[in-house]
């Protein structure tokens, strides 16, 4: 029979590398917690019109890279999830968080979908860490992001990460400064791109977004976005990049820097690492003073980010700082003769419940293939229970890097088996994974 492959653009996460999703995703929840952010979780699929008001209809993202579905029956299309920003701010609303305390500081750890065209870095289903809060339109706040995912980094062991900042101005001051590109582009529109042509009448300010590298040398003389900022967004701006120096964190102005979506107001920002090739950001995000509104909710300032973890996850790769490794077995419990199996699961059961990692044999192979088995995985004992030690309540426990072996008395098991310096109690302590890495 045909095999049935996984889509173009996708990937499994096996038990061998899963660990390292696990790892990741505790830090960040861990992270996240200490900076006050609380978990959201939303559906994968959402009205398609959620992303078409927000993230815009000039965009890649609505034009070439959502997945649309049109249930049966039914004529309402609804998508699948293209990014995280819009998903928030509508639960934010729908669930009556606009109601509560501001501001509210949330984080989602989810899949995102984009048909775009695969490559190392880039994929069809890719997860985000995502982090918003709503309801501060201070610079603070937008600093606080910054810092929220830089500090995950440091904590993960990742240096060399760069900042690059910008500011896109408001509704104020973007129709002189998109006057001013329109001037400056037009007399050039027969030496650009088609896409930049289009984009000349549908929204100039992605002119600077252009990859092509025939389209460069005129994005470099183009008119800054910083030179039109009003006076109210030059302040903010000059404020965070105060309030990042006080936090010690290091960014580089990028006057180009635009981003992808229409939504972003004042503040653009991407975080990049230099080993990654094409696909070197591992996070990006910025302000959105109008979104929340766009939405219906009551005019409430935003500000947030989205981060890659398949890139970040190959950026720890490239540094040599790969999170968490898969635990290893404390024992593998192989039995013979007539030793009771179901007594054995019940025992094997109890050493779980105490806190260590056990295994055994479901399938009936001999002693000999047992223990074969049990050299093939990352174990460090063997507890074999033959007829012999079962009728004396023993087991023969050998650890198999020396070989040695001996006898211990069922009751002792669990604290013969035990890995140094680790208790029960902090097994089972959700943190202790975290801590200790
Ligand atoms: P890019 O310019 O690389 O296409 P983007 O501007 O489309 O990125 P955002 O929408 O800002 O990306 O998403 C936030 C982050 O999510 C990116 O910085 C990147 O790390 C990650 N990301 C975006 N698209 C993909 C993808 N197709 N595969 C893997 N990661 C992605
Ligand atoms: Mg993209």
């Amino acid at each position: 029979m045909e095999r049935i492959q996984r889509p173009r653009g996708t990937y499994d996460v096996t038990p061998e590398e899963a660990p390292r999703w696990q790892a990741l995703e505790a830090r960040i929840r861990h992270v996240a917690a200490r900076f006050g952010f609380g978990e959201l979780r939303t559906p994968v699929i959402e009205a398609r019109e959620l992303f078409q008001r927000t993230v815009g209809e000039t965009t890649d993202i609505v034009q070439k890279e959502m997945y649309v579905l049109t249930p049966p029956g039914s004529d309402r299309q609804l998508v699948l999830r293209p990014e995280g920003t819009a998903a928030a701010v509508r639960a934010y609303l729908e669930n009556g968080l606009h109601n509560g305390p501001q501001p509210v500081k949330l984080f989602y750890i989810q899949p995102m979908f984009r048909h775009e065209r695969p490559q190392a870095g880039r994929y069809r289903q890719h997860v985000q860490f995502g982090a918003e809060i709503f309801g501060a339109g201070e610079a603070t706040a937008d600093a606080e992001i910054i810092a929220l995912a830089m500090t995950l980094f440091a904590e993960l062991g990742l240096e060399g990460l760069e900042v690059h900042l910008n500011s896109i101005g408001c509704p104020a001051c973007r129709p002189r400064y998109r006057q001013a590109l329109l001037e400056y582009y037009r007399p050039r529109a027969a030496e650009l791109c088609a896409d930049c042509r289009a984009r000349l009448e549908t929204n100039p300010l992605r002119l600077l977004d252009c990859k092509v590298p025939a389209d460069q040398p005129h994005k470099a003389g183009a008119p800054r976005t910083v030179d039109y900022l009003c006076q109210d967004c030059r302040a903010h701006f000059d404020e965070l990049q105060s309030a990042l120096d006080a936090l010690g964190i290091a960014y580089r102005l990028d006057p180009g820097l635009v981003r992808g979506l229409d939504y972003y107001t004042r503040t653009v920002f991407e975080i990049k690492y230099g080993g990654l090739g094409a696909q070197d950001t591992v996070c990006g995000g910025g302000r959105y003073d109008g979104l929340i509104e766009l939405l219906g909710g009551p005019p409430t300032p935003g500000v947030g980010f989205g981060m890659g973890l398949e890139r970040l996850l190959l950026t720890l790769e490239a540094a040599g700082r790969p999170p968490g490794a898969r635990r290893p077995l404390d024992a593998y419990v192989a039995v013979a003769g007539q030793v009771p199996r179901t007594r054995v699961l019940a025992l094997v059961q109890a050493l779980r419940h105490q806190g260590l990692a056990v295994d055994m044999d479901h399938v009936g192979r001999s002693l000999k293939a047992q223990l074969r088995a049990a050299g093939r995985l990352p174990v460090r004992y063997a507890v074999i229970l033959g007829d012999d030690e079962w009728a004396r309540g023993e087991a023969a426990v050998r650890e198999l890097a020396s070989g040695q072996q001996r006898r211990v008395p069922l009751g002792e098991l669990a604290a013969v088996l035990r890995p140094a310096g680790a208790d029960a109690a902090a097994e089972t302590r959700g943190s202790a994974e975290v801590d200790r890495a």
